[in-house]
Formats: C-alpha cells, structure tokens, sequence
C-alpha cells in the first residue's frame, strides 16, 4: 500500500509573521470545506514564524516544520537556530538540503548529513532534499548525482520507524523556473531512490514517503502524485497561494 501522501509547502523566505498567522487562519477554515483526510499537510515556514503557526495549528490538520537546522546543538554559532529549539517552538519536520541552501550558502553533503543526524537527535522528522542541476541531467549523469547525495548525506542515519524520514527528488532546474520533470521521470528517480533506501532501510523503505519537487502545480500535480513512487509533494511558489495548495491536496486523493 502506497504511504499517505506528505503534501508540504516551502514557503522559503516569503510573508511576514502576522501575514502569515492571517494566510493559516484563512487556510484552515477553507481546508475544512474540501475532502483532505487523504493526506498529511505540512507548511515549512521561516523560523520567526515557527512559533505562532505552531500554536495556530495545534488541533489542525496542519503540521508547521522549519527550512533549515544547525548542526550543533547551542553554543557560540551566531545566526543559527539549532534542532532543540525548533522542537520547542513546535516544529515537527525540517527541510535539509535544499537546492537554495546548496548553491547559495555553500552546503556540502557533510554539512547536510550533520544537519539530518542533528534533526533526528531531537526527534524532527528531515525532509532530505536531492537533485541534479540541468548540465547534470543534459550530461546522463541524474541517476549518479542523485544517488551519490543520497548516499552521502544518510551516512550514520539509522531509523526506527518509516516515518522518521522523508526524501525529497528535486530537480534543480525544475525549481521556481515553472519547468516540471514528466511525470514518468519523476517516477523513474523516485523510484531508483527507493530502491536505495531498500539497501539502507530494508524493512522501511516500502513505506518511507518520497516526494517530487519543482513547480508542482494544480495542473500537474495529479499526474505527478498518481505515480506509484511519488508520495507527496514539496512545494515552493504554489503554497503561497491558498486556492494553489488546497487544489494540490485535493489532487493528491
Ligand atoms: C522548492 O522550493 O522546494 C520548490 C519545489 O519550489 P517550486 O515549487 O517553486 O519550484
């Protein structure tokens, strides 16, 4: 049987706090006026949000996870934001990973796989997020790209249970550029990624979620969620917009 469907908003650096708390209190009223059950709804939010959303969405069907998590767990790191204290302020998942956070802040797969151990410590549930740059793909090298990431960043992870992790394919070119990997090879690499998480999980990987990312949208996310692979999505531009989310979820049924 296919894992309930993860469907999770990146929202990256957009609203302010209070435009946030007005967007989930607008969210929640019209999540209850559509059929959701099917899926599990989680919103990665900016960390000076963390705190009212958590709050706002106890008793919701909504989830509140953070974008990023330091590797250490407190001392003299200035600006960073450790996995204990997002567990305090009610974050349940976090992304690790992210193409943004690879190309712009210089993250490497160490970095990345002391991010993953660093959530797991406090029992956050990491969002891994891998995928092949356009020249990668162009040059027949996706499969190896994607794998090595995975490979690398899960050295040392182990796991209890399938949903203590959750895999994210995202093709960097595929991300805000309004281009979507076809369904079929959203599928194809979703499914290689599971086959590696067999190796690394054999007991789990049948029911660990993995994801699709990059311009998911109301027009193709049930193409791309009706793939047996894809469990889920993670979503960028289209979370911003209520009507956006709320057609991704009804697609994931
Ligand atoms: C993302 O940021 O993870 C993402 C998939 O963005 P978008 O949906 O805007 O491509």
């Amino acid at each position: 049987m296919k894992p309930t469907p993860l469907i999770a908003g990146n929202w990256k650096m957009n609203f302010l706090p209070s435009e946030a708390v007005r967007w989930l209190e607008s969210f929640v009223e019209q999540l209850e006026l559509v059929p959701h059950q099917h899926a599990d709804i989680l919103l990665n939010a900016p960390f000076t949000h963390l705190l009212p959303l958590a709050e706002l969405a106890e008793g919701t069907p909504v989830r509140i996870g953070a974008q990023d998590v330091s590797p250490h767990q407190a001392g003299a790191y200035t600006g960073e934001v450790s996995g204990p204290m997002l567990k305090d302020v009610g974050a349940t998942f976090v992304i690790v990973g992210h193409s943004e956070r690879r190309a712009y802040h210089a993250e490497d797969d160490t970095l990345v796989n002391a991010k993953i151990i660093a959530a797991r410590t406090e029992s956050l549930v990491p969002i891994l997020c891998v995928g092949e740059s356009e020249a990668q793909r162009e040059a027949g090298e996706a499969l190896p790209v994607v794998l090595g990431q995975l490979e690398a960043d899960l050295q040392g992870v182990s796991l209890r249970s399938s949903g203590e992790l959750v895999i994210a394919y995202e093709p960097v070119w595929a991300i805000g550029t309004g281009k979507t990997a076809s369904a079929d090879d959203a599928q194809e690499m979703c499914a290689a990624i599971r086959s590696a998480l067999k190796r690394l999980f054999p007991r789990l990987a049948d029911d660990m979620r993995v994801l699709y990312g990059g311009s998911m949208n109301p027009e193709n996310a049930g193409e791309l969620l009706s793939k047996p692979d894809v469990n889920g999505g993670l979503i960028g531009g289209a979370s911003l917009k209520i009507d956006s989310l709320l057609a991704i979820i009804e697609a994931a049924a």
